[in-house]
């Protein structure tokens, strides 16, 4: 019997996870609720229905894993605690700074639903944490980075759209290479906010617009542009939609570190990741967590966990003498 999927949410996540179930024959979609009106939200999946969220406590038997693809900023904080009363949960919720709260609610939710939830997966939080964690727990003498890019930042891409004549805008947060090729070879450079990323924007002005002041007053935005080497191009409307409507993403986890008993060899840690979409990414991470939180449930378990306390035979669709057989 295939895992039964539930996804709460239809963005670019809700949309992603629906693409990775068709690549996972071991599950199945059966349903999407939303808070839009159902009739609005066209689906991929013609074996599956969309429904309103106030439906969605009705659906608790026929949903073994309900995947929550809301944004982080408002949306999980209340959904995932929300949802874990009635189902096995998984979201990608990723403001670092309020995680051991989320965590918190959560872990109450799930602990006395008898439910598993496991939040903040994907690639950072998510695949990214976890290879910070491998690196540091082998080379305990060592120095962490981490390089985000060649991406784009919706944040930022948003925080441009507000600057007054200005009718649309993309950023790319773009990693330094002098400053990976120094981390790379054991310098342990000590980096500052400028020396390890630089941000490009491509903005569409509306007619007329004073293209000097836009340009200052996004190079001099506090928290956002100000700590940074920042390029600005003024684009058209087409050659936005023609180069830019991607949402690529990426970067790199590096761990350097020193072993012997006079630290005479070093060592290099890199994991990297190169994105062409950055929510169909992390929801094929977060699909195969939903597998883990599935058999997780099955053995009994419950309460909130992170990427740090799901072992990794549990997101595989093989079997342990499959995984020993080809992949160990
Ligand atoms: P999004 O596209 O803005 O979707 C968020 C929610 O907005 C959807 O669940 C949907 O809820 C609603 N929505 C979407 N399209 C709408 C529309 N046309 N009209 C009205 N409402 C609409 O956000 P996303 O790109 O899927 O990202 C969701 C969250 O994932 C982000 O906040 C981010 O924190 C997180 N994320 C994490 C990682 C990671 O590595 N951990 C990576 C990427 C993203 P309803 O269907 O209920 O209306």
């Amino acid at each position: 019997m295939s895992i039964r999927i539930g996804i709460l949410g239809y963005g670019n996540l809700g949309r992603g996870v629906e693409c990775a179930i068709k690549h996972n024959p071991d599950m199945e979609l059966v349903a999407v609720f939303t808070r839009r009106d159902p009739a609005t939200v066209k689906i991929l999946t013609d074996s599956a229905s969309v429904y309103h969220v106030d439906e969605a406590e009705k659906m608790k038997d026929k949903i073994d894993v309900m995947i929550l693809c809301g944004g982080s900023a408002t949306d999980l904080p209340v959904q995932t605690p929300k949802y874990a009363q009635w189902f096995n949960v998984v979201d990608s919720f990723d403001t670092h700074a309020r995680v051991p709260e989320h965590f918190a609610n959560v872990d109450k939710a799930a602990s006395e639903s008898n439910h598993v939830g496991i939040i903040s997966v994907g690639w950072d939080p998510g695949m990214f944490s976890l290879n910070r964690m491998y690196a540091n727990a082998i080379l305990t003498n060592g120095k962490d980075y981490t390089f985000w890019g060649k991406g784009v930042s919706q944040g930022h891409s948003d925080a441009i759209r507000r600057i007054d004549g200005v009718k649309d805008g993309k950023q790319y947060t773009i990693p330094v290479e002098a400053a990976l090729e120094a981390v790379r070879n054991g310098e342990n450079p000590e980096l500052t906010t400028r020396q390890k990323h630089t941000r490009e924007c491509f903005v569409v002005a509306e007619e007329g617009a004073d293209l000097a002041r836009i340009e200052n007053e996004i190079k001099t935005m506090p928290n956002y542009f100000d700590e940074y080497d920042t390029t600005v191009h003024f684009i058209s409307e087409e050659e936005l939609k023609r180069d830019h409507s991607g949402i690529p993403h990426g970067g790199f986890v590096i761990r350097t570190g020193k072993t012997g008993w006079n630290d005479e060899n070093s060592h290099v840690i890199e994991y990297s990741l190169k994105l062409d979409s950055n929510p169909e990414f992390t929801s094929s991470v977060i699909v195969a967590y939903a597998r883990a939180a599935y058999r997780m449930s099955q053995e009994g378990q419950k309460g909130c966990k992170t990427v740090f306390d799901v072992a990794p035979a549990y997101l595989s669709a093989l079997d342990g003498a499959e995984l020993r057989k080809h992949l160990l």
